[in-house]
C-alpha cells in the first residue's frame, strides 16, 4: 500500500520518526510551513521557511521519504510586526524546489487580520496556479469552514487546488458539496481511524485525502498506517484504500513518484 500524508510538520519531529515512518511504508509527504514559534518578526518566519526547505528536506531524503514543502502563513502564526513582508516574499519562495503547495493557511479565530492574510494567500495562489492546505479549527468548525469557502468564491481560485483540512463530520457536507478536496485528519483531538474510517467508506474517495497533520502535540506517528489497516479490516478494496492515502495527494499535489 502506497502512502503520502499529505500535511505534516516534521520539523517538530526527530530522525528516529523519520525511519519509523519509512519503515511502515510512507513514501512521501508534504510538511508545511505552520506556527513553530510566536514570530517576533517576519525574519523569524522566513527562517523557518529556509528550514523546511533545506535541513527538512535533507533529513527526509536520508530516511527515504520524498520531501514536498508547503510554505505559507499559518493562521496562528502571523508575525507580530510586518507579515507584508513575508507576503511580498512568497510568491518567489513557492517557485523553489520541492514547494507543491501554499500552506498551512486558513482561519483559526476568525479574525480580520487572519482573514485578509489568508485572502491574500489566495490570492497569490490563484496567480501561481498552485494548491492550497487551508487549515479549519476545532471550534466553530461549519462557520469558519463556511467563511473560508465564501473567501475562497470571492478570490475566484479553482476549488480543485484547494483542500479543506481537519474536515470532520460536522463540515464533511460542506466541504465536499463545495468542489475543493476534502482532508481527513487522523490524530488525537481530532479524527480517529475509525472515524476517518467510517467517512472514507461514506464519501466520495475521488476527493478525500489523509493526513496525519503530525506536529508537536500529535502523539499517533502511525496514525496512516493504522487508518489504511481499520480500511482493509472494514473490506474496502485495495485500490479504493490507495485513493486516500496516497493516489489522490498526488493528483492534488501534482507530484509523480
Ligand atoms: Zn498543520
Amino acid at each position: 500500500m502506497r502512502i503520502l500524508d499529505a500535511h505534516t510538520h516534521v520539523d517538530t519531529r526527530g530522525l528516529g520518526d523519520l525511519q519509523t515512518l519509512a519503515l511502515f511504508g510512507l513514501e512521501a509527504l508534504v510538511t508545511c510551513a505552520h506556527d513553530a514559534l510566536p514570530y517576533s518578526a517576519p525574519e523569524s518566519l522566513l527562517d523557518h521557511f529556509e528550514r523546511l526547505l533545506d535541513f527538512d528536506c535533507r533529513r527526509l531524503r536520508s530516511s527515504a521519504i520524498a520531501p514536498y514543502v508547503a510554505l505559507g502563513v499559518h493562521p496562528r502564526g502571523i508575525p507580530k510586526r510586518d507579515v507584508k513582508q513575508v507576503l511580498d516574499k512568497l510568491p518567489l519562495l513557492l517557485t523553489r524546489q520541492p514547494v507543491v503547495a501554499v500552506g498551512e493557511i486558513g482561519l483559526q479565530d476568525d479574525t480580520d487580520e487572519e482573514r485578509e492574510v489568508f485572502r491574500s494567500q489566495l490570492e497569490i495562489a490563484r496567480q501561481l496556479n498552485m494548491p492550497c492546505v487551508a487549515h479549519t479549527p476545532a471550534g466553530d468548525k461549519a462557520a469558519v469552514t463556511s467563511e473560508i469557502l465564501s473567501i475562497v468564491d470571492a478570490v475566484g481560485i479553482d476549488k480543485s487546488l484547494i483542500l479543506i483540512d481537519h474536515v470532520d463530520e460536522r463540515n464533511f457536507d460542506l466541504v465536499r458539496d463545495s468542489g475543493c478536496w476534502i482532508g481527513l485528519t487522523v490524530q488525537s483531538g481530532k479524527l480517529s481511524e475509525e472515524r476517518a474510517a467510517a467517512l472514507v467508506e461514506v464519501g466520495d474517495r475521488d476527493r478525500i485525502v489523509l493526513d496525519s497533520d503530525l506536529a508537536s502535540s500529535s502523539s499517533e506517528l502511525l496514525a496512516l498506517p493504522k487508518t489504511i489497516l481499520e480500511l482493509r479490516k472494514r473490506g474496502l478494496p485495495r485500490p479504493e484504500i490507495e485513493k486516500v492515502a496516497f493516489d489522490n495527494a498526488c493528483r492534488l499535489y501534482r507530484v509523480n513518484l
